[in-house]
């Protein structure tokens, strides 16, 4: 029979931080806690594999899971000396979810199961606590009613008309009448009276009683969890974050402790470390006389847990290393022990009973790009962790996020600040403001920057946070469901700004005495949490000296080159200043677009449109200089490190005017009619242009176009080598399909370079390789590398042609495949590893058993994509090759392929 229930508690448990898969990460790491001897109350844990049975079984608990269940809470009853269901001495609990990669608040707990009419009394004399009692019952009704009875019903309430929603009104209108600011003022008979009305309610709404039977509530919490699983927000999380459906969720039962019994009760959550800046500080929040929740809904504002908490929000209020030290001292004990334990930052859950410690939960704490790196370098100099593990301890994506741009600081003095809230996610934003997760996703839709400005921190605005540049929120902490969801993506956020005032009715908000519509720009700071009105200069973060220190980490574990593709000067040095060791891919067609390209335009206008070769050839030659000084400045810049130099590929219509009106001025301008024009652009019309007289044909067709391209290649690089640089040119052919190609223009190439060489009085040396972009190209490949002293792999044109897929095209037919789950991701933003990966293996080996030296590189966009950058160091490349940006990310990945290689052996 399969084992579905483990148990923990009393400094023992069956399972460990390692059964992550089985127990989900909160059970796995509730027993590590136990093993490691803290104070962390019994429980068991129902484990995910009996979620998956659970669905299999159209949602019935498999036969026997209730009696193993009731194993495990006798197991709990000997170790906390209650029982469960008992009316003199009872044992209450919760059910909480836990999946193997948290999900922060997007599944559902219940706490304060077994309160019934039979228990409630004798719980009453035992704590001589009736307050306490019936604000834990009223809590109880509140979340079984939410999680349980409507939820886990599959039932969708009208907006604003969940029974969660209706209780909490009838709290606050409750409060209100009492003229009560806090829960924690409300009296035992008005909570006693508030839970009858509560469970009335229920019956009205609902149509059912809430269950008064302890043996009821139990199956019904265990139900209720599993069937979170697939709740609306935890399934567009999981899309976001690309969980499998299929993991399921486990239960963890666990004996309650109250936070809420009185002033010496309280609840906090806390990290080893600061998650939004990585300093080595304990860092957390807590409120006296309360229930978990609270402090993560962001219901209350918490108070800080020590002075290193401080802000400007919380200052005056109360940390728990002033009012309770003892325990505090003890807390960070637990501290101590867990980092040393699990040799990173944690993020804790605990509840003080009557002064008692509990540990209700650890986990490795999400953090900023910044964050990882300071403490990833600091636990280096504190001894936790070895250089590959700090290697290893920043995501090629937060790394990206600190290549990201903050607010100019320059900037910003000039502005005011109107509003200062918690600096919950760092980094700067401008943009839009969006008051609801439709807005921020429509504005995401047509490329809009927006700021999400919301009442409060609320886990069902998943999508919209996602789709936002910036958070803006009026109320919760630190520690809040969503400031932890938008740190853990890197996302500029300010929660707890308690001066925005929000009417949604009216579609305006006020930050301090501002007033604002939809639409308007803000723009935050998320490192300090302040607000402005206007838009400030934005700036990039790459100048950090921790950001250096780790980069040279990363070279040190990397194997695999990074080049950069770069046509200019400018983006060459840039990229080289981000690390890149040569260029990889250069484009010459970049010289006939944008910024300067009206003369070599013109020229090259001329030699498309030529009617005879005479004429073709004239051209050619006044457009040779521009070709020579595009390629002789990038080399400069490159000095001693590889260019790759890409000969013309695009089809030749690309660079000739379409509408009539464009025609007719270029008529005009050449002495020609305007028909002659047209006949002219018209025969060079394909019907597949991708697949027609591009790349190498273009060269077979024409052997004057590569001849000049020659020339200008070779007589930069015999220039620079006079002028006393070190140019390291590497040409390159693009689209080949058989070795024959390479040949023909091989013939052109030798015959130019005797020319030059003879000219100069220089010998060159140069590299002459071909891309493999097409999939004959990589069948025949051993051919091919008879000629080519190089390849490097056009993922992009390969994928294009792999999958029949036009690049420009398939936008809308790709979106709807990774919805019907029919690809997993768009090949072009990520290698196809199934499919296209094969090609490229298959290139790799087959031209290396020609040529044992042959040097392989990749130089489409999926250089600058992590998986695909790992995957590309399994294949055995040398090299892979991405826009400047991306080349820190592409080291990052690079050297995590090599470590992980190294562990896997
Ligand atoms: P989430 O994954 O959403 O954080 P949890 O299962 O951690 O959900 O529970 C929500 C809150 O209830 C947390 O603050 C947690 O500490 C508290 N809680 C859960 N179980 C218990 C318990 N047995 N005793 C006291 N508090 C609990
Ligand atoms: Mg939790
Ligand atoms: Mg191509």
């Amino acid at each position: 029979m399969t084992k579905y229930v483990y148990t923990f508690g009393g400094k023992t448990a069956e399972g460990n931080a390692s059964m992550k898969n089985e127990l989900g990460g909160k059970g796995a790491n509730l027993a590590e806690m136990c093993l490691l001897k803290l104070p962390v109350p019994a429980g068991l844990t129902i484990t995910t594999e009996c979620c998956t049975a659970y669905y299999q079984n159209n949602c019935q608990l498999p036969a026997g899971l209730m009696d193993e269940v009731h194993a495990g809470m006798k197991n709990m009853e000997a170790i906390m000396g209650m029982k469960y269901g008992d009316p003199e001495n009872p044992l209450l609990v919760s059910c909480r979810s836990g999946a193997r990669k948290s999900m922060p608040g997007m599944m559902d707990t219940v706490l304060n199961i077994g309160l019934c009419s039979k228990t409630i009394p004798g719980l009453i004399k035992k704590t001589n606590n009736p307050r306490f009692v019936y604000d834990s019952y009223r809590r109880l009704i509140m979340m079984y009613a939410d999680v349980v009875m409507e939820k886990a019903e599959g039932i969708e309430p009208a907006d604003g008309k969940s029974i969660r929603k209706q209780l909490d009104d009838m709290l606050d209108a409750y409060k209100e009448a009492k003229g009560y600011k806090s829960d924690t003022e409300l009296k035992a008979e008005e909570l006693q009276q508030l839970a009858e009305d509560f469970k009335v309610r229920i019956k009205e709404v609902l149509g059912t009683e809430f269950p008064d039977d302890a043996e009821a509530q139990l199956e019904g919490g265990i139900k209720a969890v599993f069937k979170s699983w697939n709740g609306k927000k935890a399934i567009s999380y999981r899309r976001i974050e690309g969980i499998p459906d299929d993991w399921g969720t486990a239960v963890n039962v666990q004996t309650m402790v109250f936070g809420n019994m009185g002033e010496g009760s309280a609840t906090g959550v806390a990290f080893t470390r600061n998650p939004a800046t990585g300093d080595n500080q304990f860092y957390g929040e807590w409120l006296i006389n309360a229930q978990g929740e609270d402090v993560v809904a962001g219901i209350r504002t918490p108070n800080p847990l020590n002075d290193d908490t401080k802000n400007e929000q919380n200052k005056h209020m109360q940390s728990m290393q002033e009012l309770m030290p003892e325990t505090y001292k003890e807390l960070c004990e637990v501290r101590r022990i867990l980092e040393e334990n699990y040799h990173d930052m944690l993020d804790i859950e605990f509840t003080i009973q009557d002064g008692k410690l509990y540990m209700l939960q650890c986990r490795v704490g999400k953090r900023t790009g910044v964050a990882a790196l300071t403490m990833a370098l600091d636990m280096l100099k504190e001894g936790l962790i070895d250089e590959k593990e700090v290697v290893m301890r920043l995501t090629p994506e937060q790394l990206d996020e600190l290549l990201h741009p903050i607010l100019d600081a320059a900037d910003e003095k000039k502005h005011t600040v109107i509003a200062k809230g918690l600096p919950a996610g760092p980094g700067g934003a401008v943009g839009k403001i969006a008051l609801t997760s439709e807005k921020a996703k429509e504005y995401r839709a047509a490329k809009v920057a927006n700021i999400l400005v919301r009442e409060e921190t609320n886990p069902e605005d998943v999508e919209g946070m996602r789709a936002a540049d910036g958070i803006l929120t009026a109320r919760g902490g630190m520690t809040s469901h969503a400031a932890l969801v938008a740190r853990g993506w890197g996302k500029c956020c300010i929660v707890g700004c308690d001066a925005v005032k929000i009417d949604l009715e009216k579609g305006i908000v006020k930050i301090g005495d501002k007033q604002f519509k939809e639409g308007d720009i803000i723009s935050l700071n998320g490192s300090k949490g302040w607000v402005y009105e206007e838009p400030v200069g934005m700036i990039n973060a790459t100048e950090n000296p921790l950001f250096q220190q780790f980069m040279a980490l990363v070279d040190k574990y990397r194997k695999m080159g990074v080049r950069t593709n770069a046509d200019n000067p400018e983006d060459a040095q840039n990229a080289v200043n981000f690390g890149a060791e040569g260029i990889g891919l250069f484009r010459i067609e970049h010289m006939f677009y944008g910024k300067n390209s009206e003369e070599p335009l013109a020229k090259l206008r001329n030699m498309i449109l030529a009617n005879t070769t005479e004429e073709r050839v004239a051209a050619l030659a006044e457009l040779e200089p521009y070709i020579k000084n595009a390629a002789k400045g990038t080399l400069k810049v490159l000095n001693g490190k590889p260019l790759t130099f890409r000969l013309m590929d695009p089809p030749l219509h690309e660079f000739v005017p379409h509408t009539e009106e464009k025609q007719k001025a270029l008529a005009k301008e050449r002495g020609i009619t305007f028909e002659e024009i047209k006949k002219r652009i018209d025969a060079l019309n394909e019907v597949n242009p991708m697949m027609g007289l591009r790349g190498v044909r273009l060269g077979i067709v024409y052997p004057e176009i590569t001849e000049t391209q020659f020339r200008a290649l070779f007589q930069a690089t015999a220039e620079l080598m006079t002028e006393g640089f070190d140019p390291h040119l590497e040409i390159m052919v693009p689209l080949t399909i058989n070795v024959k190609e390479l040949e023909h223009q091989k013939v052109i190439a030798d015959r130019v370079k005797k020319e030059v060489e003879a000219k100069f009085g220089v010998e060159i040396n140069y590299l002459y390789g071909t891309m493999i972009e097409i999939p004959r190209a990589t069948l025949v490949a051993d051919k091919i590398a008879s000629v080519a002293q190089f390849f490097s792999f056009g993922t992009n044109d390969l994928t294009q042609m792999t999958f029949g897929f036009s690049r420009d095209d398939v936008n809308a037919i790709v979106k709807d495949y990774i919805e019907e789950k029919i690809i997993p991701a768009d090949p072009f933003n990520t290698l196809d590893q199934e499919g296209v990966g094969q090609l490229v293996n298959l290139g790799v080996q087959r031209g290396r058993s020609q040529r044992a030296n042959l040097k392989c590189g990749v130089c489409g966009e999926h250089g600058g994509d992590p998986a695909s950058v790992r995957f590309f160091y399994k294949a055995g490349l040398n090299y892979v090759s991405c826009s400047p940006f991306r080349v820190p990310v592409a080291r990052l990945a690079a050297a995590q392929a090599a470590i992980e290689e190294e562990r896997a052996k």
